[in-house]
């Protein structure tokens, strides 16, 4: 089983982020690179200071906001800056993120990966790479069934987030055939069995429904082993392909223990899914020129727009130069910037800057954790959408 990072993300505290609306308040977004790997605290907490210097001063000079609202912004900033210092301890979060408006919302979210830190003040709260990086993660659909109710879950990042419909068979209840002459016995069998087929059949079309709502994208039944394998002659092609496994469990198997075989499931799944892309990208992209490993060859790919997945181990931290008007990067000092004549500043960590113009463009975007191979390749590398002319 895989270790828990204890910082999974609570779903309905991100909804009520997104959803957040309060017209004439301004939200503080703060988003904090934490990872012990890539920084301390006082080296966030410096960076955390300078940008709420940064904010305070343009917040003087602007003319969008009275005198009120500037004062209640500001307040918000301490609120934000207090909490951090004092409060804040980042175990193995590697970003935190406060959202903090000036009617008192204040929701903190610890993610597992890393985003830059940046603070955006507006009237709404910032979610966009947030949002972008999520989009990446999968919903898996959890299909429980009996002979008589059959219900279907779905769960999306380490949590069962909505539970999608039940269905339900009109089989009898069970007879007493011991009772009974054995030729009247057959013919309930079969009435009991065309039932069930029925209602096989039942459960399968609606779960395609679902499926082709995009309620979900991967498939796990759970259920006792006859019945499953039974149901899973009934299963359409296209879901048959987005089965990844089963959970054996009866009809009154706690919620709970469902959730945690899920997880060993999806974790599983998953970690399969990312090693086979890391050899793909290895021993078929990467010689065919639709693929490229190392840094240097990253950076090179993301200027000229040319990722479609970007893969990198969370563990993974590099020191590079940024340029101070259009965020190229470079790993080695360079006089300055070749598309605008920049200046390039000196950051002890650049990878968090790469995710970022990776989201900016749309990439999908992988992260894993210890893969040997992909360590020796170089830690970070990249599926191209085509091929360059090398
Ligand atoms: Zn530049």
């Amino acid at each position: 089983m895989l270790k828990k990072s204890g910082n999974e993300i609570n779903i309905s505290v991100l909804e009520e982020v997104y959803d957040y609306l309060s017209p004439g308040n301004h939200v503080i977004s703060a988003y904090l690179l934490v990872d012990g790997l890539r920084t301390s605290k006082k080296d966030y907490l410096t960076s955390l200071n300078s940008m709420i210097k940064e904010k305070k001063t343009s917040l003087d000079e602007s003319t969008d906001l009275d005198r009120s609202q500037k004062k209640k912004v500001a307040s918000a900033l301490d609120k934000v800056k207090a909490y951090l210092s004092e409060k804040f301890k980042a175990d193995s979060t590697r970003t935190v993120i406060i959202f903090a408006s000036t009617d008192g919302f204040w929701k903190e979210i610890r993610l597992p990966f890393i985003l830059r830190s940046r603070i955006v003040i507006d009237p709404k709260p910032y979610i966009q790479s947030l949002r972008a990086y999520l989009k990446n993660y999968k919903s898996y659909g959890i299909l429980l069934i009996d002979r008589e109710k059959a219900q279907i879950y779905s769960a999306y990042l380490s949590e069962i987030r909505e539970y999608l419909a039940t269905f339900i068979s009109d089989v009898p209840p069970r007879v007493n055939y011991r009772s009974q002459s054995v030729l009247r016995e057959k013919k309930i069998l079969s009435r009991h069995d065309e039932k069930l087929h029925h209602f096989f059949k039942t459960i399968n079309d609606r779960t395609l429904e679902l499926f082709r709502e995009g309620k979900f994208d991967y498939l796990i039944l759970a259920g006792r082993n006859a019945i499953v394998s039974g149901f899973n002659n009934y299963l359409h092609s296209y879901l048959q392909s987005k089965y990844i496994g089963k959970i054996d469990a009866g009809p009154d198997s706690s919620i709970n223990l469902i959730k945690s075989k899920a997880m060993d499931i999806i974790d599983l799944y998953e970690l399969k899914n990312k090693n086979k892309l890391i050899d793909d990208l290895i021993d078929e992209y990467n010689p065919n020129g639709l693929g490229v490993l190392g840094i240097d060859a990253v950076i090179k790919a993301l200027i000229r727009d040319q990722i479609r997945i970007l893969i990198y181990d969370k563990n993974f931290s590099h020191t590079g130069y940024v340029c101070r008007n259009c965020n190229y990067l470079s790993t080695s000092p360079i006089e300055s910037c070749p598309y605008c004549d920049g200046k390039l500043v000196y950051y002890n960590e650049i990878v968090d800057e790469i995710i970022e113009n990776a989201l900016d463009q749309g990439c999908e975007i992988v992260d894993i954790e210890e893969n040997e191979r992909y360590k020796k390749a170089g830690s970070i590398g990249a599926v191209l959408r085509y091929m360059y002319e090398r």
